[in-house]
């Protein structure tokens, strides 16, 4: 069976976008202890900055803002809950995130859902609603069919969105509304801007003992594990507050920060989303198919708003619920927590999370109070205190993760991955296991192997 992973795989070493060390890099690590500046300090500059540290670089993670963890993103709601602005759930799939918290002592809660439903008015309670049973059937033979198709046809579906797949394939009315509602809260936009490739190949995955890749998190935050990793590079190898500004390669690489200070290297490897990396100041300039690789790839818009409340009025602590209205979805998002008072985070996604973030915090929880009204009765009097981002207006990536669309993973994913001089690129949506933090964390290690 070729997977969509594999397949790419094989699809880069045939554009020579993995590198394998060449006699040249051979030389260049032969001649001594060779410097290294990783750009980014999120989860894939953090794993490869650790890489670089094992082979002996002297490695320096320059980071623009004053934290580390990037779009790994812990907010403390109270002096015990702990809850996740960016990245949230780990996949058991997800083997190299879960080996990295076995050996850095960190330990991961069991996150799995039991999912309601509230649409057209009606709420229906987790294992009491479903998808038709012809469309149930129809939905495993498309998966099935999809694990034996060959490079060619995942080229040729590639090309089309997945609401088209869907409704070529005969799904229509209230399925069709039902994976519009929940696949759109896997891929951050609505399913017609999403390649039918993309989404066979990430539900194909579910089988076995993963809930869609949101099986567990980590305890006291994702962000622990930033900490860990920084920790073990060694901190004072990270210069926060350090936001690169330009890059000039020659026979070696200057790398110019906002701040003033000038650092120089032997090679580059640079983290940032696509919005971040277009905006330094690149010289020589980046080759022109690169540049339009960078204008092209979109990221997805999603808006966290996170509510504690005195009580956990849900009743059980795996509760999440799918929803037709504004505030899309809902889910526990201290579970495991101790405590009776809770977080609900309401999750919104492209045009909906764009609404949602110009308003003001008050009048989103009207629309939250509204939503959740038929079920849970008025549940104001239990609020205590909100949080909100919108990662649609996040300065370096204006968006929560890249979001392929329809005839882009094979054709511009190679090309923004493909070095440039000195410089070699990784990051969450360069990775094979793109849109996690999984992803993230392989893609920089593989391209701390790249030389
Ligand atoms: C809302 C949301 C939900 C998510 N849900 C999940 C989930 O449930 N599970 C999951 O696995 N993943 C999830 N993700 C995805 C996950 O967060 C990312 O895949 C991963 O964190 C990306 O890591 P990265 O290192 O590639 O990029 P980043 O984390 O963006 O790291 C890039 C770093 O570069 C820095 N930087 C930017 N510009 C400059 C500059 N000019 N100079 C120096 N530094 C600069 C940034 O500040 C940042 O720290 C989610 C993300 C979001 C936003």
């Amino acid at each position: 069976m070729t997977t969509r992973r594999s397949f790419i795989r094989q699809g880069l070493l045939a554009a020579g976008g993995l590198m394998i060390p060449s006699s040249s890099f051979a030389n260049f690590i032969l001649s001594g202890k060779k410097k290294v500046i990783v750009i980014g300090a999120g989860f894939s500059g953090l794993a490869a900055a650790n890489k670089l540290n094992q082979r002996n670089f002297d490695v320096t993670v320059l980071e623009s803002q004053n934290r580390i963890g990037g779009r790994v993103f812990s907010h403390q709601m109270n002096d015990n809950l702990v809850v996740e602005l960016g990245a949230e759930w780990v996949g058991n799939s997800h083997n190299r995130i879960l080996e990295l918290c076995n050996e850095l002592k960190l330990d991961l809660s069991e996150n799995q859902m039991d999912t309601h439903l509230l649409y057209k008015g009606i709420y229906s309670p987790a294992r009491q609603w479903d998808f038709s049973k012809n469309w149930k059937l129809k939905m495993e033979s498309l998966l099935e069919n999809y694990r034996h198709l060959n490079d060619k046809d995942k080229l040729i579906l590639d090309k089309m969105d997945w609401w088209r797949y869907l409704v070529n394939n005969g799904c229509k009315d209230r399925d069709l509304d039902l994976r519009e509602l929940m696949d759109s809260t896997d891929f951050g936009e609505s399913i017609r801007k999403v390649s039918a490739n993309a989404a066979l190949s990430e539900y194909v995955e579910n089988t076995g003992d993963t809930q869609n890749q949101m099986d567990k998190k980590i305890i006291g935050g994702n962000t622990m594990l930033a900490q860990r990793l920084s920790e073990k590079l060694g901190k004072e190898k990270i210069l926060l507050n350090h936001a690169v500004t330009r890059i000039e390669q020659g026979d070696k690489v200057k790398v110019y920060c906002a701040n003033g200070k000038v650092f120089e290297a032997d090679k580059v490897i640079c983290t940032l989303p696509t919005f971040a990396l277009k905006n330094i100041d690149w010289k020589p300039g980046l080759p022109e198919n690169k540049i339009e690789a960078l204008n092209e790839l979109q990221y997805a818009r999603i808006n966290k708003h996170a509510m504690l409340f005195d009580n956990r009025f849900w009743k059980s602590e795996n509760f999440d619920m799918v929803t037709d209205q504004l505030p899309h979805y809902f889910y526990h998002a201290t579970q495991g927590q101790s405590g009776s008072s809770g977080v609900l985070i309401s999750y919104s996604i492209g045009d909906k999370a764009a609404v949602i973030a110009n308003q003001n915090d008050m009048t989103n929880f009207k629309s939250v109070q509204e939503t959740l009204q038929p079920v849970f009765g008025d549940v104001k009097s239990h609020l205590k205190q909100q949080a909100n981002y919108y990662w649609g207006n996040d300065q370096r990536s204006h968006g929560s993760y890249a979001i392929y669309g329809p005839g882009q993973w094979f054709r511009v994913r190679p090309v923004l991955k493909e070095p440039f001089m000195h410089t070699h690129f990784a990051g969450e949506h360069l990775a094979d296991w793109q849109g996690f933090m999984e992803g993230a964390i392989v893609s920089g290690e593989e391209a701390a192997g790249e030389f």
